[in-house]
């Protein structure tokens, strides 16, 4: 069944086998991690917890939580991978960073067998995206350093589509180079740079439609889970978009299928994914609807292994069986824990922004940042630039600024001070962020 699956035995593992085979794993993982590391061993013992306790998925809860940070730190001193390196470097074959978009980045090491996982996880997602060998994939990431240059690059690769390396900047050449071609082609890019491509060929006179771009594989931001941000970029270049999830640390993970009803989990035994309540730490039930903090646990990982690493992704999990057959859960990110900020009590997450903004489209672009210039509490309006459209004559700017506050009111219950900057000021070719604390001194 290659047609509908990449690996047809893990995909559509039943749920008492898919515990069966973490179970197995984890047990093994843990007692690695005890026997490799100082820093695990630490954490263990510190908990009272012998290695052979570990034998079930539940037991986790005995374990204690890790941070990134404390692989920064153990970075700082300028030891390459830190602490919780478990192979030794003559394992270890590829060493990538990770973007560090809400911390400091960290490096992570790849064995050849971790490499190899990577790609067999990564181009399952991507097939459940749709993508078959014989596709022709733009990869427009950034190359230096990260897991979605090189290692997603492979991953396209390990799936059999040929994948063209190009990288991040130069989006004329990139027009020109796709509309030059006889073939329909594929881009795997984040979802802001696909609408701001879509301006710079219109710029350049260019109508996107003509470019033949028709599948969109999309990832480094959860802009395709915004009502109408999908259809956007769909309706300006004629193409299927999809939506993909991964960190740096697990790499490309998850992917949509045709359903389009969230992401599914594709890292089954490699990686086990719990929901915590982010304020007491506390395990949430695994159930249909359920929200919380994703933790995750390297249960096939030799270099950088993670043990209970948490994520500050918070997440709504779906577990009823979804009907292309695949039997992982599947999930949407519902933004960064520490993306959320609360106004007077009220949590306010980028995407619910993000949605209210995009029912003005045409007059704004859908892009925004919020800018936190003052330490919480936050009892002020918030500091909101919104782009506003080209098209639209100046004399109707202040009208739309009311409306951008009144409706934030309405329907998310705080109060924004909003500035309208102009088209192309805020989306990026790399991530684009949505909230920074310039109080912390975080920049754009
Ligand atoms: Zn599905």
């Amino acid at each position: 069944m290659r047609d509908r699956f990449w690996n047809e035995a893990i995909e559509t593992l039943s749920p008492p086998d898919v515990r069966r085979l973490e179970n197995e794993r984890l047990a093994e993982q843990i007692a690695y991690n005890y026997e490799s590391s100082p820093f695990y061993r630490a954490k263990l013992d510190s908990a009272g917890v012998k290695p052979d306790a570990i034998r079930d998925r539940g037991d986790l809860a005995r374990v204690p939580f890790m941070e990134k940070t404390e692989v920064a730190d153990s970075q700082a001193d300028g030891t390459l991978l830190g602490v919780n390196q478990c192979a030794p470097l003559e394992r270890i074959v590829r060493i990538q960073a990770t973007g560090g978009t809400t911390g400091r980045p960290i490096r992570i090491g790849l064995t050849r067998r971790d490499i190899v996982d990577y790609g067999e996880v990564g181009a399952q997602a991507l097939w459940a995206m749709g993508c078959r060998p014989g596709d022709i994939v733009f990869e427009c990431m950034n190359y230096n350093l990260y897991s979605g240059g090189l290692s997603d690059h492979l991953t396209f690769e390990t799936l059999g589509a040929a994948t063209i390396p190009f990288g991040v900047g130069n989006s004329e050449r990139l027009l020109r180079m796709m509309a030059g071609l006889k073939d329909e082609v594929g881009i795997w890019a984040t979802p802001s740079y696909a609408i701001r491509l879509a301006d710079v060929a219109r710029d350049l006179s260019i109508e996107p439609r003509s470019v033949g771009l028709r599948r969109g594989y999309f990832s480094g931001e959860a802009g395709l889970q915004v009502p109408g941000y999908r259809e956007k970029i769909e309706d300006a270049w004629g193409m299927v978009a999809r939506d993909q999830y991964g960190t740096g640390e697990l790499g490309l993970h998850s992917g949509e299928c045709e359903e389009q009803n969230g992401v599914h989990f594709g890292a089954t035994g490699i990686v086990i994914a719990e929901l915590i309540d982010p304020d007491s730490g506390e395990v949430l039930p695994f159930d249909d609807g359920q929200q919380g903090e994703a933790v995750y646990t390297s249960i096939r990982r030799e270099a950088s292994p993670l043990m209970r690493m948490r994520s500050h992704d918070l997440m709504q999990v779906f577990t009823e069986r979804c009907a292309c057959g695949r039997t992982s859960f599947r999930f949407r990110i519902l933004g960064r824990s520490d993306d959320m900020f609360i106004v007077k009590g009220v949590n306010v997450f980028p995407l619910s922004i993000q949605a209210v903004l995009m029912k003005l489209v045409p007059r704004v672009t859908g892009e925004f940042r919020v800018d936190i210039d003052r330490p919480p509490p936050i009892d002020y309006p918030v500091p909101l630039a919104v782009e506003v459209s080209r098209d639209l004559p100046p004399t109707r700017h202040e009208e739309l600024a009311r409306e951008v506050v009144e409706r934030l009111q309405t329907e998310l219950n705080f109060t924004a001070e909003v500035l309208l900057v102009e088209p192309g000021t805020i989306a990026t070719e790399g991530k684009t962020r949505r909230v920074i604390r310039s109080y912390r001194g975080e920049v754009a």
